[in-house]
């Protein structure tokens, strides 16, 4: 038998706790069968490779064809589902007073101009990644932010950036709950940013 070497990871809120912005329905495809299947893909493709046991973020930075793909997806889907938080909990936890406290949102001022005015580039630049892919604000190693478009399994780490925050662009990732409504899903996922998470990475070595 093979051992299992990627695992799929556990999600910090209950499937239907992103309703109505995420349903329990895309929950259960996007993560239960998509993400899943990344994981069963990529334990094949590495067993008895020189990426057996390696991180998922040396991979994405080592690797090329299938094996990059399916590692980028997972690591993509990790960071994806991992920054979201139910509507009512942000509520509690992200007061205007704590946002404008945060080190990454002073930073995102700094380098937009102001939060409205990222978001709008944002999703402007998720809305034309022409096919699939994946839209980032990623840092440097100054910490300055820039916004990138990465197609298919794309991750800023392989440019030498550290990412923050995504959002995927694949199609499986909105068609059941937006249909062909990419920019309203891309304006509604805001709602469920956890910005504490966000920060955590931006200020993490
Ligand atoms: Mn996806």
């Amino acid at each position: 038998m093979l051992p299992i070497l990627f695992t799929l990871i556990s999600l910090p809120y209950a499937p239907e706790a992103l309703e109505p912005v995420m349903s329990k329905e895309t929950i259960e495809y996007h993560y239960g069968k998509h993400l899943q299947g990344y994981v069963d893909n990529l334990n094949k493709l590495v067993a008895g490779t020189e990426y057996e046991g390696m991180p998922l973020e040396e991979i994405v930075v080592k690797a090329q064809g299938g094996i990059f793909n399916n590692a980028g997806q997972i690591l993509n889907h990790n960071l994806y589902f991992t920054q979201f938080a139910p509507v009512s909990d942000l509520t509690k936890a992200l007061t205007n007073e704590r946002m404008n406290e945060l080190t990454v949102v002073k930073a995102i001022v700094r380098d937009f101009g102001s939060l409205e005015a990222f978001q709008a580039e944002f999703e402007q630049k998720g809305v034309t990644l022409f096919g699939s892919g994946w839209v980032w604000l990623a840092a440097d190693k100054d910490g300055k932010l820039v916004i990138t478009q990465e197609p298919n399994a794309g991750n800023p780490l392989t440019k030498g950036l550290k990412p923050l925050l995504t959002m995927d662009v694949w199609e499986h990732a909105y068609y059941i709950d937006y249909r062909n409504r990419r920019a309203a899903h891309l304006q509604a996922l805001w709602q469920i940013i956890n910005w504490n998470e966000i920060e955590r990475r931006y200020v993490c070595k």
